[in-house]
Parts: C-alpha cells; sequence; structure tokens
C-alpha cells in the first residue's frame, strides 16, 4: 500500500498536496507494473483535522482521517504521531508527503519515529525493492540521484515540479479515527497567527510578485513597489537582505529560507539574484529585472531586463501603466 500525507487548512487541500498524491499515483501504478501484479497498488492518504473532498480524482481509494480534541493546529510531532499510527494499522511500503515546510518537518519526526531512512525533495522516483530517486538538493541548483532503500520508504515531493493531474474519480471510503498522543506529542504547536492586510493578495498565491532588494535603499523606497503592486493586483516581495534589514517583514522573504512563488510575473527590483534567492522565484513564468548592473545574475537570468535606477524606472513604469488603465 502506498500512503499520501495530504496537508489541508479548513478543509482546503494545499496544492502541493495535489502533486504529491499526482507522483504518489504513478507510484502505485508503477509498483503493481514492477511486480508483475495486474491489481493495482492500494493507494490511501491520511489528513489531519478536517474532512477533504476530491481525493478519488486524485486515485486516492481510502482516507484515513485523525481527529482529536487536541488537534486544533498545526503540531509537527503529533501530526507525525498519527502518521505513524497509520503507518502501523496498515504497513504501507512508502509514505509520501508534499515538500513543503510542515510536510518536510512531519515527516523527519515519522523518520527518527521509526528509525528509518527519509528523501526529501524527490522529482522522479522508479520502484524496485530500492527506490531510484531524483531529488533536489541546495534549494533546487543541484540535483542528486541517489537510492532509497529499506521500509517503510518515506519521501517529500519538491514543490512545483510535477503538475497535479486529476483522473477519473472513484469510490473514497472515509476512516475517521482518534489517534493516541501523548503531552510530548503536543509540545510544539501553534497557539497563534497573525492575519495578513486584509483585502491583500498573499505572496503565495499573487500572479504577480514586485520584490526589492538592497536596491531599494530603505524601507520607505518600497513605497512605489506597493504601488506598482498595487496597480497590478499582485503582492510585495523582497531579497533576505530587505527583509534582515527590517525594510519588509520576514513573511516577505522569496527564495530558499523564505516563500518560493510561482507567479505569472516577478518583477525583481534592485535584487543581484543570489543563487539563494533564484531557487524562490525561478518558477516564475515571466521575469523582469530591474537593476543598475547589466551583469548582475538577475539580469542575466530574467526573460526581460531594464538597466537603470529602480528609482527613475519604477516611477515612470507606473505612470506609463496609469495612462494605459485610464485609457482603457
Ligand atoms: C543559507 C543561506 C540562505 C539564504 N536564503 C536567502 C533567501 O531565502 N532569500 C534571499 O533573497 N537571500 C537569501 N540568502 C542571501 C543571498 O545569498 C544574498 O545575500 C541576497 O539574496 C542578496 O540580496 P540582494 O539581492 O537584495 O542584495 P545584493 O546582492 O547586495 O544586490 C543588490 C542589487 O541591487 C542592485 N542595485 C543597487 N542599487 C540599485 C538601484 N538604485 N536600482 C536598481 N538596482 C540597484 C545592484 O546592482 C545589485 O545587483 C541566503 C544566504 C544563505 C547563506
Amino acid at each position: 500500500m502506498i500512503l499520501g500525507f495530504v496537508e489541508q487548512e479548513a478543509g482546503r487541500v494545499n496544492p502541493h498536496s495535489l502533486e504529491m498524491l499526482t507522483l504518489a499515483r504513478r507510484l502505485a501504478g508503477e509498483t503493481a507494473t514492477s511486480a508483475g501484479s495486474v491489481q493495482a497498488v492500494p493507494f490511501h492518504a491520511i489528513v489531519i483535522g478536517d474532512a477533504v473532498e476530491g481525493l478519488g480524482a486524485y486515485g486516492v481509494t481510502a482516507i484515513h482521517i485523525a481527529q482529536h480534541p487536541d488537534l486544533t493546529d498545526y503540531a509537527p510531532a503529533a501530526w507525525a504521531a498519527c502518521v505513524v499510527q497509520v503507518m502501523a494499522a496498515e504497513r504501507p511500503t512508502a509514505v509520501l508527503a508534499a515538500g513543503t515546510e510542515r510536510g518536510n518537518e512531519v515527516m523527519a519526526y515519522v523518520a527518527a519515529k521509526l528509525g528509518v531512512a527519509m528523501a526529501a525533495n524527490v522529482t522522479a522516483v522508479s520502484p524496485g525493492e530500492d527506490y531510484h530517486i531524483t531529488r533536489q538538493r541546495w534549494g533546487g541548483s543541484l540535483l542528486e540521484e541517489a537510492w532509497l532503500k529499506g521500509e517503510p520508504k518515506l519521501l517529500t515531493v519538491a514543490p512545483l515540479v510535477i503538475q497535479a493531474e486529476a483522473v477519473e474519480g472513484g469510490v473514497v471510503e472515509v476512516r475517521p479515527f482518534m489517534p493516541e498522543l501523548s503531552a510530548d506529542d503536543l509540545r510544539v504547536m501553534v497557539d497563534g497567527r497573525t492575519q495578513p492586510e486584509s483585502g491583500k493578495v498573499t505572496l503565495a498565491d499573487a500572479r504577480v510578485v514586485v520584490s526589492g532588494g538592497r536596491g531599494v535603499g530603505s524601507a520607505e523606497g518600497f513605497a512605489v513597489l506597493e504601488e506598482l503592486a498595487d496597480l497590478l493586483g499582485g503582492a510585495v516581495g523582497g531579497s533576505r537582505v530587505a527583509t534582515n534589514l527590517g525594510w519588509r517583514p520576514h513573511t516577505a522573504q522569496v527564495g530558499q529560507t523564505g516563500t518560493r512563488v510561482a507567479p505569472d510575473l516577478y518583477i525583481a527590483c534592485g535584487i543581484s539574484g543570489a543563487i539563494q534567492h533564484w531557487v524562490g522565484c525561478k518558477s516564475a513564468k515571466h521575469i523582469l529585472a530591474i537593476n543598475t548592473d547589466p551583469d548582475a545574475p538577475m539580469v542575466t537570468k530574467a526573460d526581460y531586463a531594464v538597466i537603470g535606477d529602480l528609482h527613475e524606472i519604477l516611477p515612470a513604469l507606473i505612470a506609463e501603466l496609469r495612462q494605459r488603465i485610464g485609457s482603457e
């Protein structure tokens, strides 16, 4: 059996979990073929908290729903305990999760609890007694070929690599269960949240991201980036320099240690394009770099570049956009 750990918030499935389920479904099919069986390998999912719908369209045949009065919010060790308890009952050969912060953290706990290996940020798997895997290292700037041995096999799927693909949906058996949790399992858990400004689109969901780096020069310098983002219905991001200097909140950081974004358009203003930043924005459909340095890596890798001072270019761009919007 193959088990997929599905992340959800208020019944809404994390899109990266759907990417993971797509890879897991293919793995279940290929596992059966490689074993010479015509019978499909059972494919189950586990979610914590609210029930979710639509997983049948991803090939899932049974869904285990962990429900417990103490599972009010994210608690990595407790979530891992739920996964381990389903594993003990169902004996899956492999357990997959999305390679999100939570997916990687929960699976690391599962690996530690069971004393088995885990491969993070996998992009391709060939089944067999040992799995031959390709996985991302160094924020995706390097691809590693490796073998994953032993059983059960634990792996997370690198976000934004696999295209989520629904199939003809079947009937999903729903199996709620009450996990056994200890006080230790609940030592780390979310106990509060800060809501983003209402009406603003979030960095991860935005179709346009206007991002600023050291070249912006100050917190006040971001006003013009805010104005452009508002005009385009987008969100404002920043490099680690911009967040470390306190010009932007840490939640705005794009990159290896920040948010990975995949908008239609990423406008990088005064950002050099260090590899740790690049891995966070390289999945954008189009990248526009605005930079004084024609040799900056962001400029050489971008689809479009404007060489010059962002403090002159952005106001000109905004004026042109306003004129075009006004004349529509
Ligand atoms: C383990 C690790 C993790 C990291 N994680 C991240 C991460 O998640 N995200 C991240 O961003 N960084 C990360 N970094 C830091 C990263 O290596 C770079 O230091 C950082 O991205 C550089 O930020 P920057 O491009 O804003 O600054 P700089 O590299 O200093 O570049 C500033 C750019 O602005 C241009 N410029 C200057 N003035 C203007 C102007 N007036 N108009 C237009 N252009 C101008 C310059 O030509 C230059 O290209 C990480 C580093 C490490 C070691």
